[in-house]
């Protein structure tokens, strides 16, 4: 369950990739509505779809971004008047606000992956696998699938929403001895290795070992980072009541940033609160610092300060998803640029939006464009799909405006700093509001229920520190878990569609 999906071939050569095969039914098609009236090639039907002539509007990443555009497109578009296919690697949409709960042992992983297949209203096709190029001419997407077969598929209309991956920097060691917390097996993977650094402190008479094990260090000081080394020293502080052999006075957790503040967009006074409910907790927080180098059992600090440590959880920030690098076209520190309608601009049918676009934030003003948040994303989706549907329409596109609704910040327990529609808000109300607001913005009734029950469970019961073992010896550190390695190059793509893309099977 652990990995989004195998990798094990991405960096081969398209024709040397195992079981690399092309389906394709080799039947050409016109799209009645469309400017160009585009001839291509598409995958088998599916049993039971129509094989009559629409419009095809393939939809890439199911986040916040793409499952909003697709349950829109589903409501708003009779079955009759287009297909609509999603690509995505995993089966469910990550709750990604919840992700540092998860590593808490707050939350079961299952409760925050909402399922993509919950209802039978959810009509849109799935292909399980990942977009690894994009041909924006011949309007062709090649997909690597969870079998590590590459196919192609044709759409006339694409909604772009791959997210993005966790940012890295040229730091020695950084790669190969950093977690990350941005999938769902991270989440479980850090709280087994937090847990299993306990264990092993427990059964060591090394002095030295035991520190070690003992020391934490988190990089990013932004929500991501800030939440995950709350919930995380939660877990070391209740769980080490269980572990008479350990001193308590030993566990410390690192919380580091190379910005002068913590999370900067809650403010001063609110921001300072949070630095003392972490300091309080006995967080040590050290800001306009980063990491000069990492290694197995230490990590050196850019103040020149060794600490010794084997778990360095690095949430610095992300890029847009290697994607977008696919497609040759212009962006923004990295994200695909788009109109304020989330067109990308001089490509007919092309929509990019989330993480991976950057869409101009017209509510802050000249020149604004939206932070990567699910807040965003979320509401792009809607947006986007009543795009694509006034595009088919040939009615006007409507521009993405939407005023952020500030921010909720879960530090565990009864603690939380809150900014909701810029009120300041601290303690349990915070931490009312902030979990209000998750629940709320939870996809369905049933991950709603179980994140609720799973939250009153964990209240009355606590935790039990188990170590399940899941992925134990496996490579787990920040390129194993997210799938950044497999994309070709737009050389790579354009050849690829030129070899294969009208011909039917290769050779
Ligand atoms: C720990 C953490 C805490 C956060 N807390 C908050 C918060 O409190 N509030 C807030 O507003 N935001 C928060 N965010 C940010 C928020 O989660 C993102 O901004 C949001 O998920 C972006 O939505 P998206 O749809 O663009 O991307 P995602 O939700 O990341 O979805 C992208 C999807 O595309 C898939 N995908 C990736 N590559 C491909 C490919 N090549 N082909 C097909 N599919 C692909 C991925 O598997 C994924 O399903 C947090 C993020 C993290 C990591």
């Amino acid at each position: 369950m652990l990995v989004p999906w195998r990798t094990s071939a991405c960096r081969a050569p398209l024709a040397e990739r195992p079981g690399a095969r092309w389906d394709r039914c080799g039947a050409k098609r016109s799209v009645p509505g469309h400017a160009d009236g585009v001839e291509s090639d598409r995958l088998e039907p599916q049993k039971g779809m129509s094989t009559v002539t629409r419009p095809r509007i393939l939809v890439v990443g199911a986040g916040f971004a793409g499952v909003g555009c697709v349950r829109r497109l589903e409501r708003k578009l009779a079955p009759e008047e287009a297909d609509v296919t999603l690509v995505t690697p995993s089966a469910y949409q990550l709750y990604l606000p919840l992700l540092p709960q998860v590593a808490a042992g707050v939350l079961t992983p299952q409760s925050i992956a909402v399922s993509l297949r919950r209802s039978k209203r959810y009509r849109t096709r799935i292909i399980p696998g990942g977009a690894i190029g994009v041909d924006l001419r011949s309007k062709v997407c090649v997909i690597q699938t969870i079998t590590d077969k590459v196919v192609d598929e044709p759409y006339d209309y694409i909604v772009l929403a791959p997210g993005s991956v966790t940012r890295t920097f040229d730091i020695p060691g950084l790669t190969e001895h950093a977690y990350g917390m941005k999938t769902l097996a991270e989440a479980a993977y850090v709280r087994d290795h937090v847990i299993s650094q306990l264990d092993l402190a427990d059964a060591s008479d090394d002095p030295a070992e035991k520190a070690s094990r003992l020391q934490f260090v988190v990089v990013g000081g932004g929500y991501a980072g800030t939440e995950t080394a709350a919930c995380l020293q939660r877990l070391t502080h209740a769980a080490v009541q269980r572990y008479p052999r350990i001193d308590p006075a030993l566990i410390k957790w690192h919380l580091i940033d190379i910005a002068p503040k913590l999370m900067p967009e809650l403010g001063d006074k609110l921001g300072r609160s949070a630095q003392e409910i972490l300091r309080r907790r006995g967080i040590d927080i050290s800001l306009g610092v980063s990491i000069d180098k990492a290694g197995p059992e230490e990590v050196t600090f850019t103040d020149g300060r060794v600490v010794p440590t084997r778990t360095l959880i690095w949430t610095a920030g992300v890029v847009a998803s290697p994607l977008i690098a696919t497609l040759d076209t212009e962006t923004v520190r990295g994200r695909l640029a788009v109109t304020p309608e989330m067109v990308v601009p001089g490509q007919d049918g092309v929509f990019a939006l989330g993480d991976a676009a950057a869409v101009p934030d017209i509510a802050k003003g000249e020149g604004a464009i939206c932070p990567p948040t699910a807040q965003h994303a979320t509401r792009q989706g809607k947006s986007v799909a009543d795009n694509v549907i006034a595009t088919m329409r040939r009615e006007p596109l409507r521009p993405y405006r939407h005023k952020d609704l500030g921010l909720v910040v879960d530090l565990g327990g009864k603690d939380a700093v809150s900014k909701p529609l810029g009120v300041e808000l601290r303690g349990l109300l915070a931490q009312a509001v902030a979990r209000g607001y998750h629940w709320s913005a939870l996809r369905t009734n049933v991950a709603k229920t179980r994140v609720l029950t799973n939250w009153l469970l964990n209240a009355v019961a606590g935790d039990d520190f188990v170590r399940t073992g899941f992925q134990a010896r496996k490579p787990a550190k920040l390129r194993d878990f997210e799938f950044t390695n497999a994309y070709l190059t737009p050389e790579q793509v354009r050849a690829h569609v030129a070899s294969h893309g009208t011909d039917g099977l290769p050779d």
